[in-house]
C-alpha cells in the first residue's frame, strides 16, 4: 500500500512552537482513504465562522495550500478517489477538510460521535465546530466486541476498506478519541496516534529525547484539553511500549510533532 504524509495544517506560537497536521493518504483497492484531514477550504476563507475564535489562541494559520485537497492534487492524485476518511477525533484541526471530500464516508467511534453531537460542556462546544460537518457527510460508527491488533482489544477494521486499516480507540483526549493502525506491506506498521500524545519525548525509550520547554509546555497543554487525564496518561505508557518494542515494528507518531512528520514524510520521498 502506497501511503503519502501530508501536513494540512499549522500552528505556530512562542509557547509550543511549531506543530502540523498529519494527514495520511493511503492507496488502497477501496480508493484514496485519508486518516484525519486537517483544515478545509472552507476553514480557510472564513476561519472565525468556521473553527472558532479559540485557534487563535494555538497560533492556527489557514492556508489553501496546505488543504488535503491541494496536496493531494500537487501529487498528481484525484480527489474525486478518496472513498473514505477515518477521523483519529472530530476536533476542529482534525475533520475540517472533509466538507472537501462529499463523496467520502467518515469513519469514526460510536462516543466521539455522541460527544460531537451532543457539545455538553464548555471544553466540547470549543472543540467541536458544526459549520465543518454541515451538510453533514456519511458516518460510519464503531462500538462493542472489536478484534484484537498489535495488543489492543476491541479494534474495528474499516467498512469497505479492510482489516488493513483499523481504528484503535484510545479515549482520553476526546471521549471517543482513537488511534488508527495501518498495515504498510513492506514497511510494517505505521499507528496514527492523533492527539493520544503531542511531543515525541512521550512515546520515545526513556532518556533518548528531551522535552525541553516546547514538550513541557504541550505536555500542560495535554492535560487542560483532555477529559479525561488518567487514561492519557495510561494511553502514553502503551504507546511508548509499542513504538519501542522490536517486533513488530510500529512506527507511532502524533497529528501535530514536526519531527515525526518530517521524518516519514522523507522516508517516502
Ligand atoms: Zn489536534
Amino acid at each position: 500500500m502506497r501511503v503519502h504524509h501530508l501536513n494540512c495544517g499549522s500552528f505556530s506560537s512562542a509557547l509550543i512552537g511549531r506543530l502540523v497536521c498529519h494527514v495520511l493518504a493511503c492507496e488502497t483497492d477501496a480508493g484514496i482513504v485519508l486518516v484525519d484531514s486537517g483544515f478545509g477550504k472552507a476553514d480557510v476563507a472564513d476561519p472565525t465562522g468556521c473553527v472558532g475564535r479559540y485557534s487563535n489562541l494555538m497560533g492556527a494559520r489557514f492556508r489553501e495550500s496546505e488543504t488535503a485537497v491541494r496536496r493531494l492534487e500537487k501529487l498528481g492524485l484525484n480527489p474525486a478517489d478518496v472513498t473514505h476518511i477515518v477521523a483519529t477525533h472530530l476536533d476542529f484541526d482534525h475533520i475540517g477538510g472533509v466538507a472537501d471530500f462529499p463523496n467520502a464516508t467518515l469513519h469514526t467511534t460510536a462516543a466521539e460521535r455522541t460527544a460531537w453531537e451532543g457539545r455538553s460542556s464548555f471544553r466540547e462546544k470549543v472543540r467541536y465546530r458544526p459549520a465543518q460537518l454541515t451538510p453533514a457527510p456519511t458516518v460510519h460508527t464503531y462500538s462493542g466486541p472489536g478484534e484484537s491488533v498489535l495488543g489492543f482489544s476491541d479494534t474495528y477494521p474499516i467498512a469497505g476498506v479492510g482489516d488493513r486499516i483499523v481504528l484503535v480507540p484510545l479515549p482520553g483526549h476526546t471521549r471517543g478519541h482513537a488511534a488508527v493502525a495501518v498495515d504498510t506491506g513492506e514497511t510494517g506498521w505505521l499507528l496514527h496516534a492523533g492527539d493520544a500524545f503531542y511531543h515525541r519525548s512521550t512515546v520515545a525509550a526513556p532518556g533518548q529525547v528531551s522535552p525541553g520547554t516546547e514538550g513541557r509546555a504541550l505536555r500542560v497543554m495535554e492535560e487542560l484539553i483532555a477529559v479525561d487525564r488518567s487514561k492519557i496518561r495510561g494511553n502514553h505508557r502503551r504507546l511508548r511500549e509499542l513504538n519501542n518494542q522490536e517486533a513488530p515494528r510500529v512506527r507511532v507518531f502524533s497529528a501535530h510533532d514536526p519531527t515525526l512528520f518530517e521524518e516519514l514524510a522523507g522516508e517516502r520521498g
